[in-house]
């Protein structure tokens, strides 16, 4: 398709309101297992990293012992190989609350960054991420699956789009929602746009969803369509206006609402880069401000995606890192970002065995140099990452 500029404009705003719910539209089934198999997964090793210091969420603790016994944290370093970590920081496997999807590449790149979980905001079809979950030595995902959509938005053009997920009206929602959970989705997105589906289909999808004992992730980039989410009840809102920053009252109901916030600011930072009018990142970086003074929880997400005419594509893993420094810039502390990539998206996703380092837990672990708490770029400092207990090393 040509574009002329006018076009271009329409369309790099719609493609901005809409997100990055197109992802893995043309995914590519590559054979998972294989590259899986391409590093060796030594599952059953017994490890105890010595002389380590330990982010614990709140500081960064004297040196000590940290043991991985097959595929979790242990408690005796009895038998254990020992590798001497000389003063290193270990952190737990970092977390990226907003992802998409592609294919096995995607988590090999998220775990050399150390990002050992991926949650996945749209990614279609199903087989493609279901060919991605439990491998290895790999991270560990949770998807979307397909977001619930308005006739004549983007994502309803795509050829590949399906059907089902396009939605006139509330009625539609609770089947919607069946079909999602029958093909695996872990929790239910919902694109809230303008225009696009109506408040009554939002809290209609939002109801069938929680029924169903599914969470309920939004997008929204303006503050008007943040309060037609928090309107309908939804746990998550993705990304934050770039129109205005968010009132301090809207900010206010989050926290009212206990909903989390997940600004994707690299995302808006990449969209505001485009020199779209109306399009400002100051406006992201405030609302990130307004929601931190208001008290409301804020997670890490990058929108790293590989998708198709979507004009900015956040890398996986290493934009993780850049996100946090952007948290901070916009005025989270050292520790509240490192929480905002673990303990605090486990906790807010329900993923009750990790995003920190305890006896039992997943030994998702990531070795770096420095302090992170002294400065948030110490996370990019990598030695060593550990994905389920087992030693990341790209394939060669
Ligand atoms: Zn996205």
């Amino acid at each position: 398709m040509c574009l002329n500029d006018t076009n271009r404009r329409d369309f790099l705003k719609t493609a901005a309101a809409a997100g990055i719910a197109v992802a893995g539209v043309q995914a590519l089934a590559t054979p998972a297992a294989a590259h899986a198999r391409e590093h060796t997964a030594r599952l059953g090793d017994k490890v105890a990293l010595t002389d380590v210091r330990v982010f614990d969420g709140d500081q960064v603790t004297a040196p000590r012992t940290v043991v991985v016994d097959n595929g979790r944290i242990g408690i005796s370093a009895l038998g254990a190989r020992r590798i001497d970590c000389a003063g290193a920081v270990l952190l737990p496997g970092l977390i990226d609350s907003h992802i998409h999807l592609r294919d096995v590449n995607t988590l090999h790149q998220l775990a050399g960054s150390g990002v050992t979980t991926g949650l996945d905001m749209a990614c279609f079809p199903p087989s493609v991420v279901n060919s991605l979950r439990r491998l290895s030595g790999l991270p560990d995902i949770r998807s979307a699956g397909t977001p619930a959509v308005a006739p004549g938005s983007p994502q309803s053009q795509l050829p590949t789009f399906p059907a089902d997920a396009v939605l006139t009206g509330p009625d539609q929602a609770s089947r919607f929602v069946r079909a999602r959970i029958a093909e695996g989705s872990d929790y239910i997105k919902i694109i809230v746009d303008e225009p696009g589906l109506s408040p009554e289909t939002v809290k209609a999808v939002t109801t069938a969803a929680h029924s169903s004992g599914r969470l309920v992730m939004a997008h929204a980039t303006t503050t008007a369509m943040a309060e037609r989410a928090l309107d309908a009840d939804v746990d998550m809102i993705h990304h934050v206006p770039l129109d205005s920053a968010l009132p301090a009252e809207v900010a206010a109901r989050y926290v009212a609402t206990g909903t989390v916030a997940v600004p994707t600011l690299t995302m808006m930072e990449g969209f505001a880069g485009l020199g779209i009018p109306g399009m400002d990142y100051a406006a992201a970086e405030g609302s990130v401000a307004a929601l931190r003074r208001a008290g409301a929880r804020i997670l890490v997400g990058t929108d790293a995606n590989t998708a198709p005419g979507i004009p900015v594509q956040p890398p996986f893993g290493t934009s993780l890192h850049h996100e946090l420094e952007l948290l901070v810039r916009a005025g989270l502390t050292t520790r509240e970002a490192l929480r905002a990539a673990t303990s605090l998206p486990a906790e807010s996703f329900g993923l009750r065995d990790r995003g920190a380092i305890r006896p039992g837990y997943r030994a998702d672990l990531l070795l770096v140099d420095g302090d992170p708490l002294a400065d948030i770029t110490a996370t990019r400092a990598i030695r060593r990452v550990w994905v389920g207990g087992v030693e990341y090393s790209p394939a060669t």
